[in-house]
């Protein structure tokens, strides 16, 4: 095993046996490491004091060099931290797809950095950030929803979104498909979200919630990717 410093993300917390976990973070170069952290569910834990998740930290570990063997946490040190009640839906949404990209690319660090900025901005509401975060994982996995105009016949008369069709449909296009209709007004939220006008969302906000649904839907559908179903918390 060889000894490693490197500075990243804390992405997710696994239970392990009675008191260790296991750990992934991704660090500055975008590589993703899951480690052993032994005795962090221990009250007297020093390591556990920096786990909060989502947090900047230094991670000193062993990383292994066999497949068969698991790296081992030594030390954890926050440097940024997220405060539990900042802590929102939008967060754990970003930590989840963190954790399932697979490929090691600084831009997969690039991406957690810049979504956890609008996850933990209080100015954004935290249904606003999870489909900015949303938007911006289609956006590094080559999803893409078609929004310039009528992704069948190009018409910019639009009247509703499909998401089997991957964009938007004119009336008469809709007509010819057939199809859930969504409402106009939820299209153009599709619209300003896949635009990168996330200003100009504001006024569709009765419709944040039911468009996280749908485009979890849609990516799974488009690339497997799971979401954790939501906990009650019960403390
Ligand atoms: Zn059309």
């Amino acid at each position: 095993m060889a000894e490693i410093i490197t500075k990243g993300f804390l992405i997710a917390r696994n239970d392990y046996q009675m008191f260790d976990e296991v750990i992934t973070f991704i660090n500055e170069f975008g590589n993703k490491f899951v480690c052993l952290a032994q005795g962090t569910k221990r009250i007297e834990s020093h390591n556990a004091r920096s786990m909060q998740l989502g947090n900047f930290c230094e991670f000193q570990f062993f990383l292994a060099r066999n497949e068969d063997k698991m790296s081992r946490l030594m030390k954890i040190n926050a440097i940024e931290k997220v405060e539990w009640p900042n802590f929102r839906q939008s967060l754990i949404t970003l930590n989840s797809l963190a954790e399932q990209l697979i490929y090691p690319d600084t831009k997969n660090y690039k991406f957690y950095e810049s979504m956890r900025k609008y996850a933990l901005d209080k100015q954004i509401s935290d249904a606003k950030a999870e489909l900015i975060v949303l938007r911006n994982y289609c956006k590094i996995t080559g999803i893409d929803l078609h929004v310039n105009d009528c992704v069948v016949c190009h018409n910019h008369h639009i009247k509703t979104i499909s998401f089997e069709r991957h964009g938007l449909l004119c009336g008469q296009c809709f007509d010819k498909l057939k199809g859930h209709e969504f409402s106009l007004e939820f299209s153009k939220l599709v619209f300003h979200l896949f635009k990168d006008e996330y200003s100009k969302m504001d006024k569709y906000e009765d419709h944040y919630i039911p468009l996280i649904t749908h485009l979890k839907q849609y990516i799974t559908d488009n690339n497997g990717t799971y979401f954790a179903k939501k906990k009650k918390r019960t403390i």
